[in-house]
């Protein structure tokens, strides 16, 4: 699992709705401190004994809010921990936070690469997500939506800085660096409900996409995305 921003009691009621549960899960990986994403990993953890995988800096600063654990794996950008034959290798994001990082996951010569939580598109982030067969990708916000809204201007500003969020035309970017032939899976991800509109992110994924055009799904926030193969 990659992030628990959920109470423990909601994942797995949502695990539950896609035939999944936690006995037998290897491990959580934890990307950056912010409360979305470790909300229920404390307790997940401590119910379920499930080894837990997280930077440095992360845990420096979430520890309090998590909790005790039994161990803490220490992860560093670029250095994969595998699981038989599936790895896990983080890579370093630019956002507000101490040390984040998200994740590139191999298995059996498939690969799936995700990118939350990243204020802008790096060549790094290029670099890690091309030749993958999955994207998990941010289109967190349409860039007017986010301007009329009614966030505090403080908060607006963050959104949009080099290290809050990607909106609907950075994603856009990122698809259109990374895009080839056999990517064949898209999940826009870490959406806003108050500055997007699902079919605005869609369609400027599918623009960026052209002509080659992999399964695009939205991921919502309020209930679980379909299982999803490839
Ligand atoms: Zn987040
Ligand atoms: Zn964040």
């Amino acid at each position: 699992m990659i992030d628990a921003g959920l109470s423990e009691r909601k994942l797995s009621a949502r695990m539950t709705r896609i035939d999944r549960n936690f006995s037998g899960m290897d491990a959580v990986f934890v990307t950056h401190e912010h409360s979305d994403h470790i909300r229920g990993v404390g307790p997940l953890l401590r119910r379920h004994e499930i080894p837990f995988f997280t930077t440095e800096g992360t845990w420096r600063r979430a520890n309090h809010i998590i909790g005790k654990v039994s161990s803490c794996n220490t992860i560093r950008e670029n250095e994969p921990v595998h699981f038989g034959e599936l790895s896990v290798e983080p890579y370093s994001i630019p956002h507000d936070a101490e040390e984040p990082v998200s994740f590139v996951i191999r298995y059996q010569g498939k690969s799936l690469g995700i990118a939350t939580d990243l204020g802008r598109v790096t060549p790094e982030v290029i670099k890690k997500l091309k030749n993958l067969d999955a994207l998990l990708i941010e289109a967190n916000h349409d860039i007017s939506m986010l301007e009329a809204g009614p966030y505090p201007w403080i908060t607006k500003k963050r959104i949009k800085s080099d290290v809050g969020h990607l909106s609907n035309e950075d994603c856009g970017e990122l698809l259109a660096s990374v895009n080839h032939s056999n990517l064949k899976l898209v999940v826009l991800m870490h959406m806003s409900e108050t500055n997007n509109h699902p079919e605005l992110a869609k369609i400027t994924a599918q623009q960026a996409l052209g002509e080659s055009l992999p399964a695009i799904i939205l991921a919502k926030q309020n209930h679980p995305t379909e299982l999803l193969s490839i």
